[in-house]
């Protein structure tokens, strides 16, 4: 018999059965997992709270023919905050889908397992502004699966006059306005969009979240990255469609 001991956090879960959950678990040894819960919404099963949306624990997991099944489960950090309020989960809901579209299974991913629980731990703990913890996740995830955007200079003749720079979607990263004729399509960022992209990118974990933008700022980098998310990952993101919708933040 095989058993997989690993701490991981549920990022998605299927209700199945009477009783019973299937759950995608983002682990730390073996990424991606989908695992079933046998019972695991009967209100006084062991497996109730581990296995619910974006609960981090310990589990024990046994390795069946097809799939693994949850043995047990404890509990190291709930996030019930997040669960309880509808903005935060939406935020928290946006950042699961990309992980779960950039994460395979066999395959740790633990820098971005880090970078997620940091994310939502920024989300439930701090009064960051929850626009600006998504911002940094949606870049620096980007980074970390290999798409980091060159914005440490402009990509042609490497000026790191910051107070000139333009993003280019087609050379994924700066141009100055002396290279603009390289791609007229670039769009004119300000010098804080481009110190906070460089930052964002270039940053240790440990201080990724410490630092402030404007409001303009922020909304300079949801054009750049909802594009480039787009042009990177294939995907159209709209989860974050909904906030814009009920109090008009813009996303
Ligand atoms: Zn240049």
């Amino acid at each position: 018999m095989s058993y997989l001991k690993t701490t991981g956090i549920v990022i998605k879960e299927v209700n199945t059965g009477e009783a019973d959950r299937i759950v995608t678990i983002f682990s730390k040894n073996k990424g991606k997992i989908s695992a079933s819960a046998k019972g695991a919404r009967r209100p006084k099963s062991h497996l109730v709270a581990g296995t619910q949306l974006l609960c981090y624990s310990e589990f024990v997991l046994f390795k069946g023919k097809d799939m693994y099944s949850v043995t047990s489960c404890d509990v190291i950090e709930p996030f019930y905050d997040i669960r309880s309020d509808l903005e935060r989960l939406t935020y928290a809901a946006h950042m699961m889908e990309m992980v779960n579209d950039v994460i395979f299974e066999n395959q740790p991913a633990t820098r971005l397992l880090q970078l997620f629980l940091n994310s939502l731990y920024m989300l439930t703990k701090t009064d960051k502004s929850p626009l600006q913890i998504v911002r940094i996740f949606e870049f620096r995830l980007l980074s970390i699966i290999g798409y980091a955007p060159w914005v440490s200079g402009c990509t042609e003749c490497g000026s790191t006059l910051f107070d000139s720079m333009y993003f280019s979607f087609l050379k994924c990263g700066f141009l100055c306005g002396g290279c603009l004729a390289k791609d007229k399509g670039a769009i004119r960022i300000s010098e804080g969009a481009a110190k906070a992209l460089n930052y964002i990118v270039y940053s240790k974990m440990n201080n990724l979240f410490s630092f402030e933008v404007s409001e303009n700022v922020l909304d300079e980098l949801g054009r750049v990255s909802r594009r480039y998310m787009r042009d990177r990952l294939e995907k159209n993101y709209n989860k974050l469609d909904f906030i814009k919708n009920i109090n008009g933040v813009k996303c």
